[in-house]
């Protein structure tokens, strides 16, 4: 069930949501993407209900998604403009009430060579090294925690439009995608903390790095 408490707007104009595909390079340079080799254009989105705290929907194992369909394309969009409207990088399914594996980032803005992003069924193939880094999440809100991750992935899903990819992450784009990855099997970041290391926060310093 949705958590849709929906204020649907109707836009002027077309929103797209643009897909990338990756060409791999070896796995010691990262991947090299070229942006945008489909979209699709939908006249209105919507934003959807964040659940927070102890809802059980951030504890369960979300589903494989069998078929992209104009409903997933639908709620690709809606997530897009939810994450958009609390300035955060990225969201998964689960976060707004829908138990399946989909996810989306974006962190364009700052590191433009992972242009924003939507997997289904994401899968983390591969994963080198560690890295601690804070973190925080939109299902979180005001708790933020330093944790350990591998520094570089390797990922595959499929995009929007049905294309599989693979691809090389690292830096950001690599705790964003292990983050919301663990989303979709019920893990929260708060449980890979060292115990006594979650600092509530009031307000969070830095919205833009909610996840
Ligand atoms: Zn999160």
């Amino acid at each position: 069930m949705i958590g849709m408490s929906t204020t649907r707007t109707v836009l002027s104009f077309h929103w797209f949501i643009f897909g990338f595909d990756g060409r791999i390079g070896s796995w010691a340079n990262c991947v090299s993407i070229s942006p945008v080799t489909y979209f699709l254009y939908l006249d209105s989105m919507a934003t959807l209900e964040i659940q927070t705290g102890d809802a059980p929907i951030l504890r369960e194992t979300a589903v494989p998604i069998p078929e992209i369909d104009a409903d997933l394309l639908q709620l690709i969009a809606d997530m897009f403009e939810t994450m958009y409207a609390v300035q955060g990088i990225g969201l998964a399914a689960p976060q707004i009430g829908v138990s399946k594996r989909l996810i989306i980032i974006d962190i364009e803005e700052h590191h433009p060579e992972y242009p924003r992003i939507a997997l289904i069924n994401p899968v983390i193939t591969m994963a080198v090294g560690e890295e601690l880094g804070e973190e925080g999440c939109l299902s979180l809100p005001g708790i933020r925690g330093m944790v350990q991750r591998s520094a570089t992935v390797k990922v595959e899903g499929l995009l929007p439009n049905g294309d599989k990819i693979e691809f090389d992450a690292s830096g950001l784009m690599a705790r964003v995608l292990q983050h919301e990855r663990d989303h979709l099997d019920g893990v929260l970041f708060t449980d890979l903390l060292i115990p006594g290391d979650q600092q509530l926060l009031e307000p969070p310093p830095e919205m833009a790095t909610e996840i």
